[in-house]
């Protein structure tokens, strides 16, 4: 069956990809949304959002993808729940290929597709996610008010995660699987300075404690050196080993760096005209919802702007 040949496709339904569709809606471009493995992205696995400008009161994460899903609906989007095996951006009308099988086509792309958060892969991590388990401070540290937390890994999200926690957070112990860090120089040497935390080196946290409450109470410590354990009491552990950005069904079409963030020029543009990238899949720096509905709200103009220049 021949597929009709859409003006914009948006890959994923985040933040980006759920305000690119509202404004594309609205420009009467009749967006259809690939949903992904998880509609609504990273914030439906976070409990309440109190930055997200224009809800005083907070808003829990899942609620405010639902209603950004809705406002997309109101003006047109249509959706399908699916995953992009492959694509073929080459020619002037791009190819997207689902898991399903079905083929897809559009003069013009947007991919949000966002990132997934890596994991230690303890049974009892996935267990106490969103209770005590986070893999982002700015979206819950102010949660642990006076409490004494735990952060994993050795880069500068951890650093810079370990540093943002100290303002609210009693104690931060920083666990890291060697004894140097990975994170710059000026990174490292704010954190080293930082009263409030102690680096616990050479270490993994093997196991997280809480199951029978419910929420975190604990975590225990192994030397990998001695193979000494110890527990460490603490009511929070954020685990900021890196993000994956969710970019591997387009490389090598579309270029990214060395980590796998896709590269924009000029706004969003990606290096094949008619293919832009908004939010996680590009942006390692912010990561804020706020920021990839921005950047969400910047690749749907420049699909416009495309489409114009196309005639379309
Ligand atoms: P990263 O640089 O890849 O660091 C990940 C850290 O987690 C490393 O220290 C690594 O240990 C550790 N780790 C990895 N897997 C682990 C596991 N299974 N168990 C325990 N520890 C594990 O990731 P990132 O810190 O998210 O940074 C990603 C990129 O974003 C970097 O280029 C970074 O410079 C950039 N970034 C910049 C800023 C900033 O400039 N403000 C802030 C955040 C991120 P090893 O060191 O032993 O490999």
């Amino acid at each position: 069956m021949s597929e009709k040949i859409r003006e914009v496709i948006i890959i994923g339904s985040g933040a980006a990809g759920l305000t690119a569709a509202v404004y594309n809606a609205r420009a009467n471009l009749n967006p259809l949304v690939i949903d992904g493995t998880l509609p609504g992205g990273q914030l439906t696995t976070t409990t309440e959002v109190e930055n997200f400008p224009g809800f005083p009161e907070g808003i829990m994460g899942p609620e405010l993808m639902d209603r950004a899903r809705k406002q997309a609906e109101r003006f047109g989007t249509q959706f399908v729940f699916d995953q992009v095996d492959s694509v073929d951006f080459q020619g002037d009308i791009k190819k997207i290929k689902l898991s399903s099988g079905q083929e897809l086509l559009a003069h013009a792309v947007i991919i949000a597709t966002g990132a997934a958060p890596k994991f230690i892969g303890l049974e009892t991590e996935k267990k106490l996610m969103g209770r005590g388990v986070s893999t982002c401070a700015t979206c819950d540290g102010a949660f642990f008010r006076g409490s004494d937390l735990i952060v994993v890994g050795g880069g500068d999200s951890a650093i810079e995660e370990a540093n943002f926690l100290t303002k609210f957070a009693k104690k931060v112990y920083l666990v890291h699987r060697r004894d140097h860090l990975r994170a710059s120089k000026i990174m490292q040497e704010r954190a080293l300075k930082n009263p409030k935390i102690e680096f616990v080196w050479d270490s993994a946290v093997v196991e997280i404690l809480g199951e029978t409450k419910g929420t975190v109470e604990g975590a225990r410590i192994k030397n990998l050196k001695t193979n000494e354990e110890k527990i460490l009491n603490v009511e929070g552990v954020f685990v900021a080993i890196g993000h994956t950005p969710n970019s591997a069904a387009f490389r090598p079409q579309i270029s990214c760096d060395e980590n796998g963030y896709i590269l924009t020029t000029k706004g969003t543009q990606t290096n094949i005209p008619g293919v832009f990238a908004a939010g996680d899949c590009v942006d390692h720096v912010y990561r804020q919802a706020i920021t990839a509905a921005g950047q969400g709200c910047q690749a749907a103009l420049d699909v416009e702007r495309y489409l114009a220049s196309k005639g379309l």
